[in-house]
């Protein structure tokens, strides 16, 4: 049996981040627990977009505190993110142009440089687009993607240069409470004592979930991403995409392909067993999509392709909270497919919680836990109408 102050479960972004950020506010003998390696789950499966463009303030806050830290990773963190600021557009079909306005407007108070563009810029920024079915565009010029490989593991490395335990190949497999707080975290590999636990488990929490009494109603749902070689003649590095009209999302993959993805609905997948390839006629699906957006594209050549696990909520929003039924007991659950972005202020603002208190950097209010039980499941005023959205929500 050993003992820590705080386990963390699961060694994807926002486990390795919440360590890292745990380490540099003072706590010590912080121990994260990896079943697999780090980055096993959705995070090393990630297509990573960083992007402020939200439809609600408290998720876009979340990405623009991350902004600044994936901005200056080698500063802040340490190693390497492989931040690479192409730009972003959100595309929305017509009947949205009010909507897209307000929220750009919502984004602008907060500080994210973003604006409304007009056809003319908008053909600039992507010539090689077919933008006639557009209703209305949004441009982020600071904004693009990341490596999400290697963000966990700069994460991850920085936390053990500040003394955090990190343990892969070992599996969380109950958390103990006493009196309904946490006193300790079984493993595979022995007991380790705490009063703190931060679960982090990404598409496999139901397990640990489930003997604390706690069902948020959460969705372990399968996301599949293809990436295309670019066709002769495109040269560009292209912005990242969100391209709502098309239920679709894209960003440029190293310098002659890119990686695109769409939205299919939620359907539960077993995240034990599931297809890590990706699906023949979505393949077709993606490439007529692509093309239908970026005509080029008719002839570019399928390069790969992946699927991965992530974990949906019944509102589609993370929860990160305190949970108030189990003492001690922090979670970040159900990703809903956009918590990349934001791993690094949800790591701050659980570290935050766990050594100050309450967390700083952005109020957590709206991600809790009991929002559901309460009958208040988030709902954005001012959406784009896609309920099912996953990633590119
Ligand atoms: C194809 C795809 C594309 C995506 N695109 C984007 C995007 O463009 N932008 C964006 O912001 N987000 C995107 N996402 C979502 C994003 O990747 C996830 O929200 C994020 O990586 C979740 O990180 P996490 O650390 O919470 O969970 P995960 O990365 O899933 O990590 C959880 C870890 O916990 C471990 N674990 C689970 N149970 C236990 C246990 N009992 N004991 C020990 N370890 C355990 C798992 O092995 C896993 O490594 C995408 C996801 C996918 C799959």
């Amino acid at each position: 049996m050993s003992t820590a102050d705080v386990v963390i479960i699961g060694g994807g972004v926002n486990g390795t981040s919440t360590a890292f950020h745990l380490a540099s506010l003072g706590a010590k003998r912080v121990t994260l627990v990896e079943r697999r390696h780090l980055a096993a789950g959705a995070t090393g499966k990630s297509g990573a977009l960083v992007r402020m463009h939200y439809t609600n303030e408290p998720e876009a806050r979340l990405a623009w505190e991350s902004l600044q830290v994936f901005r200056e990773f080698r500063t802040i963190v340490g190693g390497e993110c492989g931040f690479e600021p192409m730009g972003f557009l959100a595309l929305v079909p017509r009947g949205h142009e009010a909507a897209l306005g307000r929220n750009v407007e919502r984004l602008r108070r907060i500080g994210v440089e973003t604006r409304v563009v007009a056809r003319d810029e908008l053909r600039a920024i992507f010539p090689e687009a077919a933008l006639d079915d557009v209703g209305a565009a949004a441009y982020e010029p600071g904004s693009g993607y990341a490596d999400p490989n290697a963000t966990a593991y700069a994460f991850a490395a920085a936390a053990r240069r500040l003394g955090v335990t990190i343990e892969t190949g070992r599996e969380a497999t109950r958390i103990v409470t006493d009196r309904d707080r946490v006193v300790g975290v079984e493993t595979d590999r022995g007991r380790i004592d705490t009063r703190t636990v931060v679960l982090a488990p990404g598409a496999w929490g139901a397990t640990l979930l489930r003997p604390l009494g706690l069902d948020f109603g959460l969705v372990p749902h399968r996301v599949q991403v293809t990436i295309f070689r670019w066709p002769d003649g495109f040269t560009r590095r292209h912005v990242v995409v969100i391209d709502f009209g098309h239920m679709a999302w894209f960003r440029p993959e190293g310098t002659n392909a890119t990686l695109i993805g769409l939205e299919l609905g939620v359907g539960h997948e077993d995240p034990d067993h599931f297809h890590e390839g990706v699906d023949e006629d979505y393949v077709a699906r993606c490439k007529a999509t692509l093309a239908a957006r970026v005509p080029v594209f008719g002839a570019s050549t399928m390069r790969g392709g992946w699927a991965g696990m992530i974990m949906m909520s019944p509102d589609g929003r993370p929860i990160i909270d305190q949970v108030p039924s189990v003492g001690g007991l922090y979670v970040m659950l159900g990703d809903s497919g956009t918590s990349f972005k934001t791993s690094p202020a949800i790591g701050r603002c659980l570290a935050e919680w766990i050594v100050h208190g309450k967390p700083r950097t952005v109020d957590l209010t709206p991600f809790r836990s009991t929002r559901f039980a309460e009958g208040q499941p988030w709902v954005d005023a001012d959406g784009y109408g896609g309920e099912h959205l996953t990633v590119s929500r």
